[in-house]
């Protein structure tokens, strides 16, 4: 167990749970794969404004990544994400080993149903097995009162509330707005990867959830034109790869023929070898975003 400066550095489950013996009540927990950004700051605030007692959770899940390859190219820099836990006051850091969260024999996955079946779990086989797995491990060693997730993951919040609730876990999940780049880009440890032409030709993802979004806006509810409007300014851009687009029910996931119900516009897009992902909610009965 290390501090600095105020915030408690555990690497194993004993000393996570010697931390939190100690740690006033509501506990508030933020997991994250660290390489932390902006958008990772913002959930550490809301969890301080809400909680006596913050934890961050730095762990590379290798378990969520379909593609071998996609982990060991991760960005990791623990020393600025300790330094970041600190000047926003987090009191606990876990940052486990691999071996500590899966021990050798470790056997159990945890696969949510129907919600994490298409999008990002069509996408990525075996994505939201090791999201749900990793999260409801950390979610049982932690034991807080409240968990803060990122709007910009839309399906991994419903797979992560369906998963407390079927497992009749009592942390409440909480979802934060997403945070973006003065041009629209929303923050991603991964955007750290594209280069200066890919950079400049990312905010085409926001450009094209926000052409849907005003044709939603002016009355178009045919959920295929909406996508068509998604597709057509991505494939504007040359170095857009289309994984997919997306106007799907925002509880189930499922697609839209017509959008009758609050609704979620997503897409998942490559530049190279880099996939980056955001979303917009449809709902009337939604605040507004500005833009
Ligand atoms: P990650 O470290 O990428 O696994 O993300 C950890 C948490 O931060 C997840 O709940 C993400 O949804 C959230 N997050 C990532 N990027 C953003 C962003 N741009 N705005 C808000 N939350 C984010």
């Amino acid at each position: 167990m290390t501090e600095v400066a105020g915030t408690t550095v555990v690497r194993t489950r004993a000393e996570l749970r010697e931390a939190l013996a100690q740690a006033p009540r509501p506990v508030g927990l933020v997991p994250t794969m660290g390489w932390l950004h902006e958008g990772h700051r913002a959930l550490m605030q809301r969890a301080r404004e809400d909680n006596a007692t913050v934890v961050v959770s730095i762990f590379v899940n290798p378990r969520q990544f379909n593609v071998a390859s996609d982990f060991t190219r991760y960005p990791r820099n623990e020393a600025r994400d300790l330094a970041m836990c600190e000047s926003e006051g987090v009191d606990i850091v876990f940052a486990p080993d691999v071996e500590e969260i899966y021990p050798p024999g470790f056997a159990t996955m945890v696969s949510v149903g129907t919600v994490a079946l298409p999008l990002e779990g069509a996408a990525r086989p075996g994505h939201f097995d090791g999201v749900a797995t990793v999260v409801a491990i950390l979610f049982d060693l932690v034991g807080a009162e409240r968990a803060y997730f990122g709007q910009k993951d839309a399906q991994q919040v419903m797979v992560i509330r369906q998963m407390a609730r079927d497992l009749a876990i009592g942390t409440e999940v909480i979802t934060c707005p997403t945070v973006r780049e003065a041009d629209g880009l929303a923050l991603s440890s991964r955007n750290v990867h594209l280069t200066p032409d890919e950079r400049a030709a990312a905010p085409v993802l926001r450009r094209a959830l926000v052409a849907a979004r005003d044709a939603w806006r002016a009355g178009e509810h045919d959920a295929e034109r909406l996508r068509d409007a998604m597709f057509e300014t991505l494939t504007a851009e040359p170095l857009v790869g289309v994984e997919y687009v997306s106007v799907a029910d925002a509880l189930t996931m499922q697609e839209l023929t017509q959008v009758d119900r609050p609704a979620l516009a997503s897409l998942a897009v490559r530049f190279g070898t880099t996939r980056l992902i955001d979303n917009e909610i449809l709902d009337p009965t939604a605040g507004t975003t500005a833009d």
